[in-house]
């Protein structure tokens, strides 16, 4: 039998086709409050998009631990044998949410673990460094690469401005100019934290850790000339490449590797190894395995599951912490406030949001569409004397732990001993990329400039790649000025 259409509220409606109107050609009537709600409730279906990483596509799974990596972490989804519910949301960065999958931009890997402990989120991206070190500068970055405010045009200028002027962008805009700065799908890129973080073990050991999630489909890619035909053939390419392989049980995954220094170390260490525009080469640090990472599960709805999911650097659990990031600590704010303005002071009880595995004892009230309440008889301040949740501080999370100088200054990193903007990528171009990935380097790089780069901005270009690699900078120079 067919269901009555009915209100949002449960009333069958009239008709789904008609209005109610004074007559047959007369006004419609504000007291048909069915096509008022219809049409108001359509009017508020798009929540704001995020500012950055608008346009994104996820998955549900599962991690889980391979590995003894209990001498590190005492956290308790990296335990062995550990299997924790997770969800990802993989992103493009600069693009709205109706933009082409396959721009040349970094992608978003957000993933979403829900421990017994509490919701933990890594919010990382597929490469393991960024185009800046310090929050600061977030806001001038982001705009630069998005539209200019007149025309609303996007404006290779403008980035390419803003690129050299910051020379610690070079690491990361090597990797995007790369082959691996458009993925084939996002079953085919790996996954990075990106950020320092900190692991502390059982008996009150620190450790500093970076993650890698390292795919099991292998690394695979678009050429820029791929990827221009599918931005316009399949714009939703790598959305409907997951959600596809996800449906036939082609289940994606990922070799969840750390990297772990121990704290003493840090000091000494070649790179500053909170500085977010370096790695810690793997063979200073290997690759350590912790665990399988699989997405086996599809959201049941999209705007539910991924448009209102939330990741959070400040969702942390025991055994984790934080760095002397800046990046990191910015993110530590600044995401969850994102989620505040975006889906509501109240967005931790959305299902993809809300903590599953464990039990919530929070004193936060009230606010928009709050649904979610304690029992009557348990108080709504601490402390209190009838009972309620009282903070256990053996228990929390250590997230600010580390030895640091009090002085309140503006500085930048401590440069460590190869500290240097544009070393790890010329050692990118040079020991790792073969002839052909720099052939194409070469060819993404032009390719892009070519796309408007303006005077005086380009020569500074040219020198930018000169100082990434001298034959490098020599050779795009020969390739842009042979086209103009
Ligand atoms: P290693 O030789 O130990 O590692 C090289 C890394 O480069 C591997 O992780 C490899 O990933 C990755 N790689 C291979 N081809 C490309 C490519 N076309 N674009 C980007 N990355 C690629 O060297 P180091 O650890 O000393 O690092 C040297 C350089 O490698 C760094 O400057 C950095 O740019 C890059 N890199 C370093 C990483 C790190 O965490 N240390 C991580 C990724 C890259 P895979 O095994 O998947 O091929």
């Amino acid at each position: 039998m067919i269901k009555p259409t009915t209100t949002n509220t449960g009333t069958p409606v009239p008709s789904d086709d008609e209005s109610l109107t004074a007559g047959t050609q007369g006004p419609i009537l504000l007291h048909d409050h069915y096509l008022i709600e219809k049409l108001a409730h359509f009017n508020r279906e798009r929540v704001p998009e995020r500012v950055v990483h608008a346009k994104g596509s996820g998955a549900y799974g599962e991690l889980v631990v391979t590995n003894d990596v209990s001498r590190f972490t005492k956290a308790k989804l990296f335990q062995p044998g550990a299997r924790t519910e997770s969800l990802v949301r993989f992103s493009t960065v600069a693009g709205e949410q109706g933009s082409p999958d396959t721009w040349r931009d970094p992608r978003g890997f957000a993933v979403k673990f829900y421990t017994e402990d509490g919701n933990y989120d890594i919010v990382g991206n597929n490469t393991p460094v960024f185009f800046i070190k310090d929050p600061i500068k977030f806001p001038d970055f982001i705009h630069s690469q998005k539209r200019l405010p007149g025309s609303g045009l996007r404006d290779h200028t403008m980035q390419w401005d803003f690129w050299t002027l910051r020379p610690e962008t070079a690491h990361q805009v090597t990797w995007l100019m790369g082959d691996r700065g458009i993925p084939k799908t996002y079953r085919h890129m790996d996954g990075f934290g990106s950020h320092t973080y900190q692991w502390i073990n059982a008996e009150g050991e620190r450790f500093w850790v970076k993650y890698h999630f390292k795919t099991d489909q292998g690394i695979e890619y678009l050429t820029q000339a791929e990827a221009d035909h599918l931005a316009g053939t399949s714009p939703d390419h790598h959305r409907k490449d997951l959600y596809e392989a996800i449906e036939r049980g082609d289940f994606p995954s990922w070799t969840l590797k750390v990297q772990v220094m121990p704290v003493a170390e840090a000091e000494s260490y070649r790179f500053n190894p909170f500085d977010l525009t370096k790695v810690w080469s793997q063979q200073d640090y290997p690759l350590i395995e912790v665990g399988r990472w699989t997405l086996n599960r599809n959201p049941g709805n999209f705007h539910v599951d991924i448009e209102q999911a939330a990741f959070a650097p400040s969702n942390l659990v025991p055994g984790i912490g934080f760095s002397p990031d800046k990046m990191l600590l910015g993110r530590v704010f600044a995401y969850a406030d994102a989620h505040r303005y975006r889906i509501g002071v109240n967005h931790h009880e959305l299902p993809p949001n809300r903590a599953r595995a464990a039990e919530v004892n929070s004193y936060s009230k009230e606010g928009a569409m709050r649904f979610e309440y304690n029992d009557a008889s348990v108080p709504v301040y601490a402390p209190n004397s009838f009972g309620g949740p009282h903070a256990q501080a053996h228990q929390a999370p250590d997230g600010g732990a580390w030895d640091f100088d009090p002085t309140m200054l503006r500085a930048g990193y401590i440069q460590h001993a190869e500290d240097n903007d544009f070393a790890q990528a010329g050692t990118l171009v040079r020991e790792v990329l073969d002839d052909d990935e720099r052939d194409r380097l070469v060819a993404n790089v032009a390719g892009h400039i070519l796309g408007g780069v303006q005077e005086p901005i380009l020569t500074r270009v040219f020198q930018y790649w000169k100082n990434v690699d001298a034959d490098l900078g020599k050779r795009i120079e020969v390739a842009v000025r042979e086209s103009l």
